[in-house]
Protein backbone atom coordinates (compact mmCIF):
# COMPACT_ATOMS: atom_id res chain seq x y z
CA UNK A 1 0.00 0.00 0.00
CA UNK A 2 0.99 3.59 -0.55
CA UNK A 3 2.08 5.32 2.25
CA UNK A 4 1.97 8.73 2.68
CA UNK A 5 3.37 11.53 5.61
CA UNK A 6 0.33 12.35 7.67
CA UNK A 7 -1.10 15.79 6.72
CA UNK A 8 0.06 17.50 3.72
CA UNK A 9 -0.13 20.90 4.66
CA UNK A 10 0.71 21.04 8.01
CA UNK A 11 1.74 24.05 9.71
CA UNK A 12 5.78 23.97 10.47
CA UNK A 13 7.23 25.26 13.86
CA UNK A 14 9.24 27.85 13.85
CA UNK A 15 8.91 28.64 10.79
CA UNK A 16 11.28 29.01 8.01
CA UNK A 17 11.72 29.46 4.75
CA UNK A 18 14.24 26.76 4.20
CA UNK A 19 14.14 23.30 5.96
CA UNK A 20 16.55 20.31 6.19
CA UNK A 21 15.15 16.93 5.56
CA UNK A 22 17.09 14.92 7.67
CA UNK A 23 16.19 10.89 6.84
CA UNK A 24 18.06 8.08 8.66
CA UNK A 25 17.47 5.04 6.12
CA UNK A 26 18.66 1.57 5.51
CA UNK A 27 22.09 1.67 3.47
CA UNK A 28 20.96 -0.76 0.76
CA UNK A 29 17.80 1.58 -0.32
CA UNK A 30 19.91 4.33 -0.68
CA UNK A 31 20.31 4.12 -4.36
CA UNK A 32 16.86 4.16 -5.57
CA UNK A 33 16.09 6.89 -2.87
CA UNK A 34 18.41 9.59 -4.47
CA UNK A 35 17.74 8.28 -7.81
CA UNK A 36 14.03 9.05 -7.36
CA UNK A 37 15.14 12.22 -5.75
CA UNK A 38 17.58 13.50 -8.91
CA UNK A 39 14.86 12.76 -11.28
CA UNK A 40 12.17 14.87 -9.05
CA UNK A 41 15.01 17.50 -9.45
CA UNK A 42 16.74 17.52 -6.04
CA UNK A 43 20.51 18.30 -6.63
CA UNK A 44 21.51 18.88 -3.56
CA UNK A 45 21.74 16.19 -1.21
CA UNK A 46 24.47 15.14 1.74
CA UNK A 47 24.83 11.63 2.86
CA UNK A 48 26.62 9.89 5.52
CA UNK A 49 27.71 6.77 6.58
CA UNK A 50 26.33 6.26 10.53
CA UNK A 51 25.09 3.97 12.76
CA UNK A 52 22.30 3.54 15.20
CA UNK A 53 19.29 2.36 17.31
CA UNK A 54 15.77 2.86 17.63
CA UNK A 55 13.02 0.57 17.98
CA UNK A 56 14.67 -2.10 15.46
CA UNK A 57 17.18 -2.21 18.51
CA UNK A 58 20.60 -3.98 17.65
CA UNK A 59 18.90 -7.00 15.92
CA UNK A 60 20.14 -8.59 13.05
CA UNK A 61 17.87 -8.11 9.95
CA UNK A 62 16.39 -10.64 7.66
CA UNK A 63 18.19 -8.96 4.61
CA UNK A 64 21.13 -11.46 4.54
CA UNK A 65 23.38 -9.32 7.49
CA UNK A 66 23.86 -6.54 4.90
CA UNK A 67 23.04 -4.24 8.17
CA UNK A 68 24.85 -6.26 10.70
CA UNK A 69 27.57 -4.44 13.00
CA UNK A 70 29.51 -5.66 15.55
CA UNK A 71 27.66 -3.86 18.43
CA UNK A 72 23.94 -3.08 19.05
CA UNK A 73 24.26 -0.17 16.34
CA UNK A 74 23.38 -0.95 13.10
CA UNK A 75 24.82 0.50 10.00
CA UNK A 76 22.28 3.49 8.65
CA UNK A 77 22.90 6.16 6.16
CA UNK A 78 21.96 9.53 7.32
CA UNK A 79 20.31 11.73 4.26
CA UNK A 80 20.32 15.70 4.38
CA UNK A 81 18.45 17.72 2.16
CA UNK A 82 17.77 21.48 2.54
CA UNK A 83 15.43 22.34 0.60
CA UNK A 84 12.37 25.83 0.09
CA UNK A 85 9.46 25.32 2.44
CA UNK A 86 7.17 24.04 -0.86
CA UNK A 87 9.41 21.23 -1.63
CA UNK A 88 9.42 19.62 2.20
CA UNK A 89 6.06 17.14 1.36
CA UNK A 90 7.27 16.37 -1.89
CA UNK A 91 10.93 14.89 -0.81
CA UNK A 92 9.48 13.43 2.40
CA UNK A 93 7.12 11.60 0.36
CA UNK A 94 9.25 10.47 -2.00
CA UNK A 95 11.68 9.02 0.63
CA UNK A 96 8.94 6.84 2.28
CA UNK A 97 8.10 5.81 -1.36
CA UNK A 98 11.28 4.32 -2.15
CA UNK A 99 12.77 3.69 1.21
CA UNK A 100 9.92 1.98 3.07
CA UNK A 101 9.54 -1.36 3.62
CA UNK A 102 6.95 -1.79 5.96
CA UNK A 103 9.32 -3.80 8.23
CA UNK A 104 10.93 -1.63 11.47
CA UNK A 105 14.09 -0.33 11.10
CA UNK A 106 12.52 1.48 7.95
CA UNK A 107 13.95 4.47 9.54
CA UNK A 108 13.03 8.23 10.27
CA UNK A 109 12.43 11.78 8.93
CA UNK A 110 13.47 15.05 11.04
CA UNK A 111 12.54 18.37 10.06
CA UNK A 112 14.83 21.19 10.41
CA UNK A 113 14.19 24.51 10.10
CA UNK A 114 17.03 26.40 8.68
CA UNK A 115 17.71 30.29 8.89
CA UNK A 116 19.96 30.61 5.47
CA UNK A 117 21.50 29.39 2.45
CA UNK A 118 24.66 30.78 1.00
CA UNK A 119 26.70 29.36 -1.64
CA UNK A 120 30.52 29.52 -1.15
CA UNK A 121 31.45 30.36 -4.61
CA UNK A 122 29.36 33.23 -4.95
CA UNK A 123 28.39 34.45 -1.85
CA UNK A 124 24.87 34.15 -2.71
CA UNK A 125 22.28 33.80 0.03
CA UNK A 126 18.52 32.89 0.52
CA UNK A 127 16.78 31.68 -2.52
CA UNK A 128 19.57 32.54 -4.67
CA UNK A 129 21.82 29.93 -1.93
CA UNK A 130 19.32 27.22 -2.48
CA UNK A 131 18.54 27.02 -5.86
CA UNK A 132 20.46 24.85 -7.97
CA UNK A 133 20.57 24.97 -11.85
CA UNK A 134 18.40 22.02 -13.33
CA UNK A 135 16.97 21.65 -9.80
CA UNK A 136 13.10 21.51 -9.25
CA UNK A 137 12.19 25.22 -9.67
CA UNK A 138 14.34 25.12 -12.96
CA UNK A 139 12.09 22.14 -13.99
CA UNK A 140 8.95 23.56 -13.43
CA UNK A 141 9.46 27.19 -14.28
CA UNK A 142 7.43 29.42 -16.75
CA UNK A 143 8.03 28.59 -20.60
CA UNK A 144 8.33 32.54 -20.43
CA UNK A 145 11.39 32.26 -18.29
CA UNK A 146 12.69 29.19 -20.62
CA UNK A 147 12.62 31.75 -23.56
CA UNK A 148 15.40 34.12 -22.03
CA UNK A 149 17.56 31.00 -22.66
CA UNK A 150 16.09 29.86 -25.52
CA UNK A 151 18.99 29.43 -28.58
CA UNK A 152 16.22 30.62 -30.96
CA UNK A 153 16.80 33.69 -29.41
CA UNK A 154 12.56 34.25 -29.46
P1 LIG B 1 10.46 1.84 13.53
O1 LIG B 1 11.46 1.28 12.60
O2 LIG B 1 9.64 0.83 14.12
O3 LIG B 1 9.67 2.95 12.95
P2 LIG B 1 12.31 3.59 14.79
O4 LIG B 1 12.31 4.37 13.56
O5 LIG B 1 12.18 4.27 16.08
O6 LIG B 1 11.26 2.44 14.75
P3 LIG B 1 14.57 2.23 13.70
O7 LIG B 1 13.77 2.06 12.49
O8 LIG B 1 15.34 1.11 14.17
O9 LIG B 1 13.64 2.76 14.87
O10 LIG B 1 15.52 3.49 13.52
C1 LIG B 1 16.25 3.65 12.33
C2 LIG B 1 17.38 4.58 12.58
O11 LIG B 1 16.85 5.88 12.81
C3 LIG B 1 18.15 4.26 13.80
O12 LIG B 1 19.18 3.36 13.55
C4 LIG B 1 18.66 5.59 14.29
O13 LIG B 1 19.88 5.90 13.65
C5 LIG B 1 17.61 6.55 13.80
N1 LIG B 1 16.68 7.02 14.81
C6 LIG B 1 15.44 6.59 15.07
N2 LIG B 1 14.85 7.30 16.01
C7 LIG B 1 15.72 8.24 16.36
C8 LIG B 1 15.67 9.31 17.28
N3 LIG B 1 14.59 9.58 18.03
N4 LIG B 1 16.77 10.10 17.40
C9 LIG B 1 17.85 9.86 16.65
N5 LIG B 1 17.94 8.89 15.74
C10 LIG B 1 16.90 8.06 15.60
N1 LIG C 1 15.15 23.98 -4.15
C1 LIG C 1 16.21 23.75 -5.09
C2 LIG C 1 15.75 24.08 -6.50
O1 LIG C 1 14.58 24.11 -6.72
C3 LIG C 1 16.70 22.32 -5.01
C4 LIG C 1 17.20 22.02 -3.64
C5 LIG C 1 17.94 20.74 -3.60
O2 LIG C 1 18.25 20.13 -4.63
N2 LIG C 1 18.24 20.31 -2.41
O3 LIG C 1 16.56 24.32 -7.36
Amino acid sequence: PVVRAESSTPEYFPDAKFYKVEAILRPWRIPQVSSALLKMGIRGVTVSDVRGFGSQGGSTERQAGSEFSEDKFLAKVKMEIVVSKEQVEAVIDKIIEEARTGEIGDGKIFLVPISDVIRVRTGERGDKGERMSGGQTDMFSTSEHLQVVDPSGK
